[in-house]
C-alpha cells in the first residue's frame, strides 16, 4: 500500500527544463511571431490551461515549417518528444492498443512545442478513465456568409435548453469561426451513452429549427444554417482546448468567456497569443471564476 503522509514537502515543478531550439523562426508569417514567442505563451499559460490540458489524450497539430507550411495532426508518438510527454495505451476497434499523448505540466506542454506543435486537441476524456467523458462539446461550425451574431444566437439558444435539462454549460471562443458550447460531466457514463445523448440532442435541435440548424456534416445541407457538429463526442474524437494558440493569420487563441460578457464579443477571435497578460487577468477574474466546472451527469432523454 502507499502511504500517504500528510505535509510530505514535495518540491516544486521545474519551470521548464525543455530546451527550445531556433526561438527565431517564423511561425505565423505575416504576424512575424516566431517559436520563442509560441513557447513563451505557452510557458506562461501553463498554470491555467494545465487543468484543462492535463493528463488528458492529446492530438497535436505541428506545422515544423511555421503554420503556412504543411501541418499535421498527431496522436501517437513512438517516444522522440522526449520524457516529458507521456503515454496512455488505449485500446483500439481492432482490439489492440495504440499509445496516445498526454502531459501533465509546462515541460511536457514545452516539449510539445519544441517538436514543432501549434495546437492541442483534447479527448473529451482523462487518462484515468478513457472511457467515461468529463465534458460533452457542442461545436457549432457556421456556414459561410453567416455572420457571428448568427453563431452567438444558436450558441445561447443551446444554453436554453441545456439549462432546461438542468445542465450548466460554457461557451468557448474557438479561435476560428464558430463557438464551442462545453457541458463539464462528472465521469460517469461511457462513451456510447453520451454520444447517443449529443446525436439526439442535436437532432431535435436542428428538427425544431430547421433554418437555423443542421446536424448533418454535409455540407450542402448546412447552406446558411450552423452545423451542429455533435461528432466531437464519440470515442477517439477531440476538440481543441481552452487558451490554445490558433495555427491560423494573427495566431488567435481558443478563449473562455462568460455567458454575460457574449453578446458583447463580435468575433470567434477576439483574443490572439499578444494577449497573454489580458488572457490570465482574464482567466484568474471573478468572471470565468467556475468557468468549465460543473458536477453533472446526462439525464436520461
Ligand atoms: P472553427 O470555429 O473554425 O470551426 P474548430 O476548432 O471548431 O474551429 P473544426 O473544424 O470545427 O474546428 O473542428 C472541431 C474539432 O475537430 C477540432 O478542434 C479538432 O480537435 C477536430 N478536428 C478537426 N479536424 C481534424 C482532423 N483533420 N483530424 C483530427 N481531428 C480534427
Ligand atoms: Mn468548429
Ligand atoms: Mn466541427
Amino acid at each position: 500500500a502507499k502511504a500517504v503522509v500528510a505535509e510530505t514537502p514535495t518540491a516544486p515543478p521545474p519551470a521548464s527544463t525543455v530546451k527550445i531550439s531556433s526561438r527565431e523562426r517564423v511561425v505565423f508569417p505575416g504576424d512575424g511571431i516566431t517559436k520563442g514567442e509560441l513557447a513563451d505563451y505557452y510557458g506562461a499559460m501553463a498554470g491555467v490551461m494545465l487543468p484543462w490540458l492535463g493528463r488528458r489524450p492529446i492530438s497535436l497539430v505541428r506545422c515544423p515549417q511555421g503554420r503556412a507550411k504543411q501541418c499535421f495532426f498527431q496522436k501517437h508518438d513512438a517516444g522522440s518528444f522526449g520524457e516529458q510527454v507521456h503515454h496512455v495505451d488505449i485500446r483500439e476497434k481492432d482490439g489492440g492498443t495504440e499509445p496516445y499523448l498526454y502531459v501533465e505540466d509546462a515541460a511536457g506542454m514545452l516539449a510539445c512545442v519544441q517538436m514543432g506543435t501549434i495546437e492541442f486537441h483534447g479527448w473529451g476524456a482523462r487518462v484515468e478513465d478513457v472511457e467515461k467523458p468529463d465534458r460533452l462539446v457542442f461545436d457549432l461550425d457556421p456556414d459561410e456568409g453567416l455572420d457571428f451574431d448568427d453563431v452567438k444566437r444558436a450558441a445561447e439558444q443551446i444554453k436554453t435548453v441545456l439549462a432546461d435539462m438542468g445542465l450548466t454549460s460554457f461557451p468557448m471562443l474557438s479561435g476560428g469561426k464558430g463557438v464551442h458550447v462545453i457541458v463539464p460531466l462528472t465521469p460517469h457514463a461511457e462513451w456510447p451513452a453520451v454520444k447517443s445523448f449529443a446525436d439526439r440532442f442535436a437532432r431535435a435541435l436542428a428538427a425544431d429549427d430547421p433554418d437555423r440548424f443542421v446536424a448533418t456534416a454535409t455540407k450542402a445541407k448546412r447552406k446558411g444554417r450552423i452545423f451542429i457538429d455533435w461528432l466531437r463526442n464519440q470515442r477517439g474524437a477531440t476538440a481543441v482546448l481552452p487558451y490554445v494558440v490558433r495555427a491560423r493569420p494573427g495566431a488567435p487563441v481558443a478563449a473562455p468567456v462568460a455567458w454575460s460578457e457574449f453578446k458583447r464579443l463580435d468575433t470567434a477571435g477576439r483574443w490572439t497569443l499578444r494577449d497573454t497578460d489580458e488572457l490570465i487577468e482574464r482567466a484568474e477574474s471573478r468572471l470565468l471564476k467556475g468557468w468549465g466546472i460543473a458536477d453533472q451527469v446526462l439525464p436520461e432523454i
